[in-house]
Order: structure tokens, then sequence, then C-alpha cells
């Protein structure tokens, strides 16, 4: 086939839909899962909701005028991608049930040999769209295994266990906890909360939109657009507090603080609940029913992380010992290192793993040295922490069908060179130095472990990222001969 795109999530779908409409038919959507939808399939948890707002939180070539509210719900969105899928036709694509098992670059036919699970195939181009929060991550915790009672992750969350009247110990106070505890609480389980890190939190700004209001988004596309739009400013206007600029991390800093003081009145637990390092550092948190939740004493807050546990009772690092039934690790995801480099060869047969043991880099955050026509969405550098991921995704789209037109044009095979691809990393390190994810105090998932760096964010505005990055140029690529003739690609244009 010409184009294999591994994975079915928003970059997936988005990538599937941008090639078909430039002309493209010959290519599959690779998904491991029985079904679409990536991070809104695999996260069930009661009250998963995106911070995003929904109208900019979906693809900009196919609005939704029905969103039910300014925050969408992850069903309602997983059920947005379920039926992007179907509205565009893209079923013919898709094989479903089939895991990416190993990528191989073969130098020769200057093709991908695709394993999969079902199968192989080979591929002139690879889009990458495995996602980069797929694998929970669950800390070792000494004794864990003495533990009687149900035990699971939030992002694999059993839906079969029965929480009222249960003792339910949340560990972590990330976007994910935040969202779970007061609908644990709601639903009549006795919460303690293991927090680590007090989190940042700001007030959620959601309403449900009126029949009035999505009948006038249906009739009137330009103002739905122009919603999107100032949507779209009014997060590009949070990027000043993140780049470090120090009256917008001030104001940021106030108006959190301000939401505290607004929603918990016992000074002890605020003192528990204000965090230690700068705002936006770790994820700014949205939230206008967790403080509550805490502050009503429906919750109970252990102060310190789940340290070990003893003879089946939870021990926290404060040395308090808390019973449960039911443990829940809402403890985030393998990040920095995505488990798929491991089964990716390029030229030579390294592996990506290996040319990422420092860390991921990725030239323009979508091509690798070595790695030819192969396009990571979502990888190094191209998360955000103040817009939304889904103009990141459609921008990097922008970028390879830029690439495959090239290809389509002009045949060979597109390497990005290794000086280019290090002097992309430089630029980032140089904008990262800055930013509050380096200076602010804390330790997050955005850091490589084993070099410190900024991996996972793009150090910049997203309008930034999209001047940078959203147009092919093929200067940065080596000229690379193959022995075979040129495969045109028939992709007709960029959106
Ligand atoms: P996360 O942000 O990585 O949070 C993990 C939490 O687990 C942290 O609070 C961490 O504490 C804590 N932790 C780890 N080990 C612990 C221990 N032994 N004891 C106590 N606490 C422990 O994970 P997440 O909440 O799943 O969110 C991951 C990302 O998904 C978010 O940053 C966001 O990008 C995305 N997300 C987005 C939304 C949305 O609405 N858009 C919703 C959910 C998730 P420390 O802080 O001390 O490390």
């Amino acid at each position: 086939m010409r184009v294999a795109i591994i994975g079915a999530g928003f970059a997936g779908i988005g990538a599937a839909i941008a090639l078909r409409d430039s002309g493209e038919r010959d290519f599959v959507i690779l998904e491991r899962a029985e079904s679409v939808g990536g991070t809104w399939r695999d996260n069930r948890y009661p009250g998963v909701a995106c911070d995003v707002p929904s109208h900019l939180y979906s693809y900009s070539f196919l609005p939704n005028p029905d969103w039910s509210s300014v925050f969408a719900s992850g069903p309602e969105i997983h059920e947005y991608l379920e039926s992007a899928v179907h509205t565009q036709g893209l079923e013919e694509h898709l094989r479903l049930n089939t895991a990416m098992t190993g990528l191989d670059w073969d130098d020769e036919w200057a093709v991908w040999r695709v394993d999969t699970s079902q199968g192989g195939y080979t591929a002139d181009a690879v889009i990458l769209a495995a996602g980069r929060l797929t694998e929970p991550r669950i800390p070792e915790v000494p004794g864990i295994e003495s533990f009687r009672g149900e035990l699971f992750h939030s992002a694999r969350w059993r839906g079969d266990v029965e929480l009222a009247g249960r003792r339910v110990a949340v560990v972590g106070t990330g976007a994910s906890a935040i969202q779970l505890v007061p609908r644990l609480a709601d639903a009549g389980a006795h919460v303690t909360v293991f927090q680590r890190s007090a989190p940042w939190i700001v007030p959620r700004p959601d309403r449900a939109y009126s029949d009035a209001e999505r009948a006038s988004f249906a009739a009137d596309p330009e103002a739905m657009a122009a919603l999107r739009s100032a949507q779209f400013w009014e997060g590009e206007a949070m990027f000043a507090a993140r780049a470090g600029d120090p009256a917008a991390v001030a104001d940021a800093r106030a108006e959190a603080l301000e939401h505290l003081h607004a929603q918990v009145a016992d000074p002890a637990l605020r003192a528990a609940l204000t965090p230690d390092y700068e705002i936006g550092c770790k994820r700014r948190l949205i939230s206008s029913d967790y403080y509550p939740a805490l502050a009503s004493g429906a919750v109970a807050l252990e102060a310190s992380a789940l340290a070990s546990v003893d003879r089946g009772v939870l021990v926290a690092a404060s040395g308090a010992r808390v019973e449960a039934d039911v443990v829940v690790f809402a403890t985030g995801f393998e990040s920095s290192e995505q488990p798929y480099a491991a089964l990716i060869r390029g030229v030579g047969g390294t592996t990506l793993a290996e040319h990422w043991k420092r860390g991921m880099t990725a030239f323009a955050s979508t091509s690798i040295h070595g790695f030819p026509n192969l396009f990571v969405v979502n990888g190094p550098n191209a998360g955000l922490g103040h817009n939304s991921a889904v103009y990141m995704i459609e921008t990097q789209l922008q970028y390879i069908l830029g690439a495959l037109s090239h290809l389509d044009a002009f045949g060979g095979v597109l390497d990005v060179s290794a000086r280019a691809e290090r002097a992309y990393t430089r630029m980032i390190d140089r904008m990262a130095a800055p930013t509050v994810w380096l200076t602010g105090g804390c330790d997050s998932w955005y850091l490589d472990p084993r070099s410190g760096r900024l991996t996972l964010l793009w150090p910049g505005s997203a309008h930034e990222f999209r001047e940078r990055n959203g147009t092919f140029d093929p200067r940065p690529y080596e000229p690379k001969e193959t022995h075979v003739a040129p495969h045109p690609l028939r992709v007709q244009g960029v959106r």
C-alpha cells in the first residue's frame, strides 16, 4: 500500500480523512483494539471529560454543531470520533484488532515492512499515530501484592466493581484523578485521595449549550468557526504564563489561589492543598467540584504519597494507614519512553528506542533521521500545556501531506538529515529553557527523566508551531538514491 497509518485515535482518523481528501485511496489504518477512539475509547472512568472546549477540541474540517456543553464528556468525544469514521466512509480502510508488532525499513526496496498480529504489509510511507498517553503507569509500591481488594488503573476502568458504600483509595491528583474523585463520592464511595503533590486548579466554566444555540451553530457555520477561533486565541493568551512571563505567572497563580480560598474555608486543608511549585509546571487543572468534595468531608485527603502496603493496609509516606476495598491508580502513563519505539527498525536495523535512548527527538517534531518516509504525530515536542492537541495534530498532518506530495512529485525517499534533527533539538532546548516546565520547581511527565529535557511539549505557542512546522520544506532532507522506480503517491494537495 502507499501509506500505513498506525492507530485510530484523533491523530490516525484525522490522517485518514486528510489523505482521503487529498485524493489518496491506497492506505490502511491499523488499530490494535477492537474499536476506534484512542484515549477516548480507553478512558472510561466516571467523570472523564475534556478540559479544552469542545468546539476547539474537534477537527476544523469536521465541526460539530451538536456539542452538548462547553466541555464535552469523554463518551461524547468518543462518539464524535466513531461517527467521523462512519460519515467519512473510512471503514474500508480500517483494520481493527490489528496490532503493529514490527516496522522494518527495507532499504533495497525503499518500503516499510509492517508486521501485524494479522499478517504483513508493505507501505511506502508510515504515519505513526500511536498516541502518547496509552500505556498506564502503576508505581512500584512495596507490598502491593498483599492487597486483597480490587486494584486497577483509571484508564482501565472496571465498571463491574461495586463502589457504593465501599472504601475507595485514589492514588494521584492529576487531571484524571480530579475528574474522577467527585464522581466516586457521588456514587456513595468513601474516598481517600493520596496526594503526593498538590495540583494547581482553576474554575471550570462549563455550561450546557441550549437547543437554540445548537440550532444556530448548525444554521450558521461561520458563527461556529468564530467561536472556535475565539477559544483558540483565549488558549494562546495562556501561553505567556507558561513561557515564564512573571506578570502572567502571577496572574495565573492569583486566579488559582482565589479559587482555592473561595472553595476551601479550613486553613489547614487549604495549606495542604496549596502547591509547592510554580503554576503551569505540571498541567494546570480545571475543576469546580474537586475542592468542594474535599471541603465537605465527602472525600478524605491524605497529603502524601502511597508508600507501601502492609498486610493489605495502604501506608502513606506520612505513616498514616488507610484501609481500602478498592484502589484506583490515577497515576498517569508511560510518556517519555514510548513502547512502540522498540518495535521500529530504521536504516541499518537501528531501533527507534536506540535512536531515542537519551530522549525523544524529531525534526519539525515529525521526522526522524534514519527512519525514512516515517512521520510521527503526537511524538517528540508536539504536545501542548495550554491549548488544543487537535490543532497540533492538524498542523502535523499538513506537514505530512506536503511531504507525501513531494514524494509523489519527485519520487525517492525522505530521510531528514542528522544535522537538521540536531539543530531542531537545540532550538527546542533554547526555547524550553525559560519556560515554567523547566524553571517551575516540579517534576512532570513532560520531562524525560534520563536527561531532564522537555521532550513531550512544544515550548512555544500553538500558532508558532504551525508557522514553523506546518509547511513541508524538502531542504533539510538528504537526497537518497533508491534501487527502485519512484512510487507515485498520488497525493494531490495539502488542505
Ligand atoms: P498524571 O498527570 O501523570 O498524574 C499522575 C498522578 O499520580 C500525579 O498526581 C502523581 O503525583 C501521582 N502519583 C504517582 N505515584 C504516586 C504515589 N505513589 N502516591 C501518590 N501519588 C502518586 O496522570 P493523569 O491524571 O492520568 O493525566 C495524564 C495526562 O492526561 C494529563 O496531564 C493530561 O494531559 C491528560 N488528561 C487530560 C484530561 C483532559 O481533560 N483533557 C483529562 C485527564 C487526563 P506527582 O504529581 O507528585 O508526580
